[in-house]
């Protein structure tokens, strides 16, 4: 890959990264506030109750969301390392090079489209099916 080319994902990364980390800073403001917090009368006691499964659900939610965040956040982190270290652009299954739309849609893939569907279709996806 030439430098120029480097130098462009990194700067695509650097953005996208900025985008997500403040994205994530909000979500870990909502996923944190209580609800209710300031209501003290007895009568919203009950109210308290009937919303608790729905708060704990939008919690769940803001909480997975923030989880997939952190980790295409370190998923940028580790492209940024391969671009200064060596190895970016590079199919990590089959070692040819990834191609240059793949990495333009994401680009800290970490392997070409061949692989990934090879991949799909056994469908091991990173993170799928695990506890
Ligand atoms: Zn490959």
């Amino acid at each position: 890959m030439r430098k120029r080319d480097r130098e462009r994902f990194e700067k695509l990364l650097l953005e996208q990264r900025e985008q997500l980390a403040s994205q994530h800073g909000q979500m870990g403001d909502a996923a944190r506030r209580t609800p209710r917090e300031s209501s003290g009368e007895l009568s919203a006691y009950t109210h308290h109750m009937a919303d608790l499964g729905t708060d704990a659900m939008a919690r769940e939610q803001s909480f997975l969301l923030a989880a997939n965040l952190s980790r295409t956040l370190s998923e940028i982190d580790d492209a940024l390392q391969r671009i200064k270290g060596g190895g970016f652009g590079v199919c990590e299954v089959c070692r040819r090079p990834i191609e240059p739309k793949r990495l333009q849609a994401l680009p800290y893939a970490r392997d070409c489209i061949g692989c990934r569907e090879d991949r799909d279709r056994r469908g091991d996806a990173p993170g799928a099916g695990r506890p």
